[in-house]
């Protein structure tokens, strides 16, 4: 072995070691991690072939990035404050937490917000059926939407949130960017529909309303 192989497997042993020191550091309270620490140190010692110490520190290091995994990825349970929370698309008094960034890509994370059942479901029959081209999802949803009981402003909310999440996810490359467009909504949730179909419903046909009153309203 060359002097300059040996100094370049010292490095690599030197940052497996340190990783997975750093590992168990983030992984247990402090007394009981320097007490694992410790006893890694005795093992590491009693091996003097720098393969052998390589590979119990691998198989560890391995050991301690899936428990880190794992840790990322379980879900906080609510809190009552949280659950007592209203809904933000609908009003109701009590509710669950959703994720805008999903925790398989990023684990338990605070990037959320509170929705009711019905109002959590839609917003994830919605999201399936313009990300996962979930024919079911898309199924469900358009009977949710063709249902009159969910108001026009709720549903417009969950949508909105929906591609929110599906606007962030197509920053980042994840998902094709004609998912959030108007086009794409109408084609799966047929939403202009919806939205034609709501406002017949809620407002009274305009009878005798002037086009002069359009000047003051300036706004898209
Ligand atoms: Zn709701
Ligand atoms: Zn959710």
């Amino acid at each position: 072995m060359s002097e300059a192989t040996r100094t370049v497997d010292a490095v690599t042993e030197q940052a497996l070691i340190a990783e997975l020191f750093d590992l168990v550091r983030e992984l247990h309270g402090k007394k009981q991690a320097e007490e694992i620490v410790r006893s890694f140190d005795g093992v590491f010692a009693t091996h003097d072939s720098q393969a052998e110490r390589m590979t119990i520190a691998e198989h560890w290091r391995d050991f301690y990035r899936l428990r880190k995994y794992r840790r990322l990825m379980r879900r906080r349970r609510p809190t009552y404050a949280e659950r007592m929370t209203a809904c933000s698309a609908c009003g109701y008094p009590a509710s669950h937490r959703h994720h805008l960034w999903n925790i398989q890509a990023h684990g338990e994370n605070e990037v959320t917000i509170q929705l009711c059942p019905n109002c959590h479901e839609l917003q994830h029959l919605m999201y399936n059926a313009l990300v996962r081209d979930s024919a079911y999802s898309q199924k469900l949803a358009l009977h949710v939407l063709a249902s009159d009981t969910v108001k026009p402003e709720t549903a417009r909310m969950v949508l909105d949130w929906c591609r929110a999440t599906i606007k962030y996810e197509i920053d980042n490359g994840w998902v094709e960017a004609y998912r959030a467009t108007d086009d794409w909504v109408n084609q799966r949730l047929r939403w202009s529909e919806f939205v034609a179909k709501t406002a017949t419903k809620s407002e009274p046909p305009p009878k005798t309303r002037t086009r002069k009153s359009s000047r003051a309203s300036s706004k898209g």
